[in-house]
């Protein structure tokens, strides 16, 4: 950086070189929330936008009146962005593969359409209901190696525990997207039954908390989960949990929340970052407190069609992610499931993409690019 955009910096507005990005972007016809068009060390805040004058600062804070007041249908996000009229197919879209958006979350899309890479996140769409051919359900074969109900064992020490199916806001692109959100779809059973069903395989060492998103569950329903792993669990070295919370709930990340995970330690955390215009201040308030925690964090993105398929979109997301204490873990190839075709995007752009981003990028800010695959021992590299 030269001197000049250092001392622009120091103002506050974005860098030369920023300012030739995004409006290169922009150019092209994408248009990203203003939410990152910020200077690298300060990230913007949110608020409480216009669109929710009705509900009080304190509400708007408070991470259960985020969750009462989800949006749960397209018709939903339609009352809040009167521009839009979903179609007919989006709303069977959404029957057919639950629909949930934060008001947290809805705040960030700035124009209701699929040029928007957040509505394009989280806004059920007509295009889920053509699949291609290759898409299934269940493409990883859980279901084949759910030893138990909510207990899947793809891996030799590492176990996935399913403590909820529920999340704060559905991701389009979920690899679960036939099983999140139901009822009925198999949750574990309960915290002291799964703690002594890990304790009687000793070869496994570490415990996947995850769903649906863990930290829709109370503190005090977590801080079970928790504790009886710990207590009856010996051989269970690592907890590491899954979320997406500091993304669309950050408000979920609490002192209280903070206060549990320290006293569980060692307790990793993947978050599940996808855009730039994601990392608000709100957001990385939320990844300071859990680093602050002593949590390890680190980020897992889906590369995904007409969100973050460009080498500008990921660098961009890749450098404000350390500047929040997140380490890029993986870029994950877009999973074959069904409901979610339209986002894939084809291996050999992805591997253009990395050679792009290992010129770019430090190796701290450069994640793995892998795919999963259903008898694999771990992920595949790309
Ligand atoms: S939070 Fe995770 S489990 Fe829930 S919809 Fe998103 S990707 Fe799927």
């Amino acid at each position: 950086m030269n001197e000049k955009d250092a001392a622009t910096n120091r103002k506050g507005a974005p860098s030369r070189r920023e300012a030739r990005v995004f409006q290169g972007l922009e150019n092209q016809g994408r248009k990203f929330s203003k939410a990152w068009k910020k200077t690298p060390s300060a990230f913007p805040s949110l608020g409480k936008p216009p669109a929710w004058s009705d509900a009080t600062p304190a509400e708007w804070r408070d991470w259960r009146w985020q969750l009462r007041h989800r949006l749960r249908s397209p018709d939903d996000l339609a009352r809040r962005f009167p521009a839009w009229r979903p179609s007919a197919a989006d709303r069977r879209a959404a029957a057919r593969y639950p629909m949930a958006v934060t008001p947290y979350y809805a705040a960030l899309i700035r124009q209701p359409s699929d040029a928007d890479p957040i509505f394009r996140l989280c806004v059920a769409r007509a295009a889920e209901l053509d699949d291609p051919i290759f898409c299934e359900a269940d493409p990883f074969h859980e279901a084949s190696h759910e030893e138990a109900p909510g207990l899947i064992r793809r891996y030799r020490d590492r176990a996935l525990v399913l403590v909820t199916l529920q999340c704060a806001t559905y991701c389009r692109h979920c690899t679960r997207k036939h099983r999140v959100g139901r009822d009925g779809a198999g949750e574990a059973v309960s915290p002291r039954r799964t703690a002594e069903w890990l304790a009687a395989r000793p070869e496994l060492r570490e415990a996947l908390i995850s769903g649906g998103d863990p930290l829709t569950l109370d503190t005090s329903q977590l801080a079970r989960w928790l504790e009886e792993i710990r207590r009856r669990a010996p051989n269970i070295e690592i907890l590491r949990i899954g979320t997406r919370a500091p993304v669309v709930l950050p408000q979920r990340v609490d002192r209280e929340l903070c206060a549990l995970l320290r006293r569980y330690h060692p307790v990793w955390m993947n978050v599940h970052f996808n855009h730039p215009a994601e990392l608000t201040a709100e957001a990385a308030a939320a990844c300071e407190r859990l680093a602050d925690a002593g949590v390890p964090l680190g980020n897992q993105t889906v590369l995904l069609h007409g969100v973050n398929d460009d080498a500008d979109t990921l660098e961009a997301l890749f450098r404000g992610l350390i500047r929040m204490r997140v380490r890029p873990y993986y870029l994950f190839q877009c999973d074959p499931v069904r409901g979610v075709g339209h986002f894939r995007v084809s291996p050999a752009w992805g591997r253009a993409l990395m050679r792009e981003l290992r010129r770019r990028l430090s190796g701290l800010a450069i994640p793995a690019y892998v795919r999963d695959a259903p008898e694999a021992e771990s992920k595949v590299p790309m």
